[in-house]
């Protein structure tokens, strides 16, 4: 949705250019304590609670790189298919703001971690290859709290406790042409980050923070425009939006015969608009130096096999695996790995039931239907996938219809029993035994002197009627095909 305004372009002033968007994505590595110190930066604790003397920039504290934060960010830089440089260095990005003590940020400039990467996404028109420039280590900064307090009309206060928190930065090119393609491939890349076991990449704990540079140009020219870059951008809902609005304002700059600045601006989640925050820095701004506290970041030749042998499977790997290995289609492959713990879990039932196919079902339709009706996510689903291929098993033996099983799932998720207690205690086993089915059948016609002169009259539709009756007489428990076989066989004898 955008809002309409003075400063926007319409539709078809917008079609007239075409926009060129680069990402800068910050991930937080999943370590216990910080990049260059012994705190911890779990989410959501008191304010100022997880600092020490290196985070809060006292005289003579020393940084000690974290090597658990290294090996991580080495395998997000796997994940995207960088090259991961054997020399790496340290270096001091200097700026003034109250939530960073030191003054400076320690980040790395012109020698990355990892360089050259790519991710290949899905847009509209197929597959299309995506370009990253560089992922780089940094530490993250603190926050300030601008509201809330009763002086806050006078303070602002500031919380330290994600200071120093370790940061992978993700740079992409300029490949990107819409915020469609965008979002794509912010999902994507989450999804090969979590995979790759680098970074869980909750948004909402901010471990994944995005800013979008957007220029537009004329269709049809090849060079680029000037860019702005948006900060605060921290939903995927956002990201779209916001460069949507600022697609927008800037061909109306441009049709207007005014120049786009180069600038940072911020995105206001209420109002759905773009402002400016500054002039945009350039990198001298910075006085970059390399970071004299730290030595060079050297990641051996046998320390970069070891990452990569001990690589979780990754997504694409996956979904390839999944339509060879299982049989199952392009979609249902896709959907499964969503998320590591949803394809861990399809994988443990497709093998727990020898039916994978099942498996998949079951896994898209009542697992995800009952976990979301309750609010749970998947790793805490009360029927494991072990309980889960039992019970499809139990479908697969003829010992439940499709129907019943739903009914002992329903249950199982509710109890937590098993499929074979639920069955046993209660009975709900599938009738498939004629000479039990011939009674309820002859009951249930002799019930229905009309319905059963229509039939033999070549109404032959009233079957159905008979059907759902022998079915409510045995509680849902009758083999419906049986049922369907003895009624023809009555009624047409
Ligand atoms: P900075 O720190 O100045 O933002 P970076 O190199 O970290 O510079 O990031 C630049 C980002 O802007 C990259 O994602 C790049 O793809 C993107 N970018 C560069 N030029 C343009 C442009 N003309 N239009 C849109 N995005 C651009
Ligand atoms: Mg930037």
């Amino acid at each position: 949705m955008l809002l309409a305004g003075p400063e926007l372009a319409d539709k078809d002033t917008v079609a007239k250019f075409e926009p060129v968007i680069g990402l800068e994505v910050h991930v937080q590595l999943k370590t216990r304590t910080k990049i260059f110190s012994h705190s911890t930066h779990r989410f959501g604790r008191s304010p100022n609670t997880q600092t020490d003397p290196v985070v809060l920039g006292l005289p003579g504290a020393l940084p000690v790189l974290n090597q658990r934060a290294v090996s991580l960010a080495v395998r997000a830089a796997l994940a995207i298919n960088c090259k991961v440089n054997r020399f790496s260095q340290f270096a001091r990005k200097n700026y003034f703001y109250p939530d960073l003590p030191k003054g400076y940020q320690i980040s790395q400039y012109d020698h990355p971690l990892a360089e050259h990467g790519w991710l290949d996404i899905q847009t509209g028109s197929g597959a299309k290859r995506i370009g990253i420039t560089r992922l780089h280590m940094e530490e993250d900064a603190g926050k300030t709290i601008h509201d809330g307090f009763s002086d806050s009309n006078r303070y602002s206060y500031v919380d330290l406790n994600r200071a120093g928190a370790p940061l992978c930065e993700i740079v992409s090119e300029p490949d990107l042409r819409n915020a469609e393609e965008a979002v794509a491939y912010l999902n994507e890349l989450k999804l090969v980050i979590q995979f790759a076991g680098a970074s869980d990449c909750d948004m909402e704990k901010g471990q994944l923070r995005c800013d979008a540079n957007v220029s537009v140009r004329p269709r049809g020219s090849d060079t680029f425009g000037t860019r702005c870059e948006i900060k605060n951008l921290n939903s995927f809902r956002f990201v779209k939006q916001a460069i949507q609005y600022e697609i927008a304002r800037q061909a109306a700059v441009v049709t207007g015969g005014g120049t786009v600045v180069q600038e940072t601006r911020l995105f206001n989640t209420a109002t759905g608009v773009t402002s400016s925050m500054r002039g945009k820095e350039d990198s001298h701004d910075y006085r970059y130096f390399p970071e004299p506290d730290l030595p060079p970041l050297i990641v051996s030749g046998d320390r970069l096999r070891q990452i990569r042998e001990a690589m979780p499977e990754l997504p694409s790997s996956m979904r390839a695996r999944f339509t060879s290995q299982y049989g199952l289609s392009a979609y249902d492959a896709r959907v499964l790995t969503l998320t590591a713990p949803t394809a861990g879990y399809f994988e443990r039932t497709a093998k727990a039931s020898g039916n994978p196919k099942a498996a998949a079902n079951w896994v898209q339709g009542e697992l995800m239907g009952a976990l979301n009706a309750s609010g749970r996510s998947i790793e805490d689903s009360p029927v494991s996938p072990e309980r889960l291929g039992e019970l499809l098993s139990l479908v697969d033996k003829g010992t439940l219809s499709g129907k019943l099983a739903k009914a002992v799932f329903a249950k199982m998720f509710e109890s937590g029993r098993s499929a074979a207690e639920i069955v046993e205690e209660e009975g709900l086993r599938q009738i498939s035994d004629a000479s039990a089915l011939d009674s309820i059948i002859h009951e249930v016609l002799e019930r229905s002197p009309k319905q059963v002169a229509q039939y033999q009259g070549g109404k032959k539709g009233v079957l159905g009627y008979f059907v759902g009756q022998v079915m409510r007489a045995t509680r849902g428990q009758a083999n419906p095909r049986l049922v369907n076989q003895l009624l023809r066989k009555t009624l047409d004898s």
